[in-house]
């Protein structure tokens, strides 16, 4: 079968360069390959009463399906070049700003109009942050929320349907260079294309990283992020959540230096777990509908992880950690604040008698067994520094999840225009380590897409 243009992925990054490609070229054949299911057919088996923990499907319904990662998350387009990846690096910033507020505009007609947009532009609380050692971030963020965000995600489906192939439970095993394009081939058919948009997110990430070897396309990597979730009371967070919905905050450790950050805020929400490569970790969403919310708010603390020469790989690192504790509580592992500094496990009854009420049902256990020292340590102090600014963190009944990961894909070499050094190959989204974000994604699908139309180029 053959296409002009054939995208790998149907997350954001897949999902914005069909976009504007159907808009800009609707004259190109464009098909889409997913290795996971239609939107209406994601189902995650968790209920919290049959299955309480991660089963470990063969294909994650949570990561994997049309909408991608970001199909059951929290759905926070954060409008910014401060965190979220370093598409500006290639595009520039105004460009990547340019883009991200586009992406903005297409959500809302789509069902996203009604949603709010939090900015942390005049502030009281960055001051707040300064007196305190800690430094918020610039953004803005559209929160649209796990059950908007799934609306949005439907109305694009809509859309892109009349003009755009879909392939569903559909997985790519290689891309092969041809004369004129490439080769496409899934388990039991073979397609090609003239042009090629890779975007298989972080559940791709081995995948991308063969191709890749396969294709001689120079690839970097030496980082990861490590932490828990902390989940307590809304109203502990709420003059913070009330006015920007999610907020970036930097800490610099006394002991170390080391920078430790909170990370995806979800105020009223749920913990989750999730699964990347048959390894269970935890992350976190929430519902716009307030009948949806919960009394609690959670958010990630996380620890950057650089590697120096000679190791490289530090996915393999966050892994291996994120595999501990697996062994160690079956999956992800909560301990209580208090517990943790009094160097106790918690158990099933000291979660009981505690006054948070957990979302996720995980195992009760002992996180220092788990997190290296260093950053058990960062994420402590922390806590107390956050305490300065939101009293009520650092009290005892305060939930930790174990283990967060970020993993970053590999940084695959590109131009200004992601493109590879294989001519017309293109690699957009986390799968190519430049991206670690909805906006971002979805941005770097809209650029790949307008530059193959001929309408962007710097
Ligand atoms: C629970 C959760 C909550 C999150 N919340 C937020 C948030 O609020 N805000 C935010 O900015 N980010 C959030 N993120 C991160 C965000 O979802 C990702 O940054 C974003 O989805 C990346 O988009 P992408 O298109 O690059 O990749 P993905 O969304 O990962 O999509 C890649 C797609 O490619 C498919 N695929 C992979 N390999 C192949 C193959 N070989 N063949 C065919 N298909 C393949 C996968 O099935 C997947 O559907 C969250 C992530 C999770 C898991």
């Amino acid at each position: 079968m053959q296409y002009d243009i054939i995208i790998i992925g149907a997350g954001p990054g897949g999902i914005f360069s069909a976009y504007e490609l159907s808009r800009l070229a609707p004259q190109l054949k464009i098909a889409v390959f997913e290795g996971g299911a239609p939107l209406e057919k994601r189902r995650c088996p968790i209920d919290g009463e049959k299955v309480k923990n991660c089963i470990k499907c063969q294909t994650c319904s949570i990561m994997k399906g049309f909408g991608g990662a970001g199909a059951f998350s929290d759905g926070k387009y954060n409008i910014t070049n401060e965190f979220g990846g370093t598409l500006y690096e290639h595009i520039g910033r105004s460009k990547a700003l340019e883009l991200m507020n586009y992406v903005d505009q297409i959500n809302c007609q789509y069902g996203g109009e009604s949603t709010k947009l939090y900015s942390t532009s005049n502030s009281k609380f960055k001051t707040l942050c300064l007196q305190n050692k800690l430094r918020l971030l610039d953004a803005s963020v559209r929160h649209l929320g796990t059950d908007i965000n799934y609306i949005v995600l439907k109305n694009l489906y809509t859309y892109l349907k009349g003009h755009i192939e879909f392939y569903f439970y559909t997985e790519i095993q290689s891309v092969i260079k041809i004369d004129g394009g490439y080769r496409v081939e899934s388990r039991d058919a073979v397609y090609t294309c003239q042009k090629c948009i890779i975007s298989v997110g972080r559940s791709g990430s081995k995948w991308m990283e063969k191709i890749c070897r396969d294709m001689e396309i120079p690839t970097h990597s030496n980082r990861v992020d490590i932490g828990v979730r902390v989940e307590l009371p809304a109203a502990v967070f709420s003059h913070v959540t009330d006015e920007l919905y999610e907020s970036k905050i930097v800490y610099r450790t006394e002991k170390f230096e080391d920078m430790v950050r909170t990370f995806c805020m979800n105020p009223h929400g749920i913990v989750v777990n999730e699964n990347t490569n048959g390894i269970v970790t935890v992350n976190g969403h929430s519902y716009e509908d307030p009948k949806l919310h919960t009394d609690n708010t959670n958010f990630a603390l996380l620890v950057a992880k650089h590697f120096s020469e000679p190791f490289k790989d530090s996915n393999g690192y966050g892994e291996s950690i994120a595999r501990l504790s697996n062994m160690l509580g079956g999956g992800v592992m909560v301990q209580r604040f208090g517990d943790l500094i009094r160097g106790r496990r918690s158990t099933m009854a000291r979660i009981d008698e505690s006054w948070v009420r957990p979302t996720l049902a995980a195992t009760p256990g002992d996180l220092s067994l788990v997190l290296p020292k260093r950053i058990l340590d960062g994420i402590i102090e922390m806590i107390y520094a956050l305490d300065k600014i939101a009293p009520g963190t650092a009290n005892d009944d305060t939930l930790l999840y174990g283990v967060e990961v970020k993993f970053y894909n590999m940084e695959v070499e590109l131009d200004k225009n992601l493109e590879t050094r294989q001519n017309g190959l293109f690699i957009i989204g986390d799968g190519s380590g430049v991206t670690h974000s909805l906006s971002h994604a979805s941005a770097s699908g809209v650029y790949v897409a307008r530059y193959i139309a001929g309408k962007e180029s710097i």
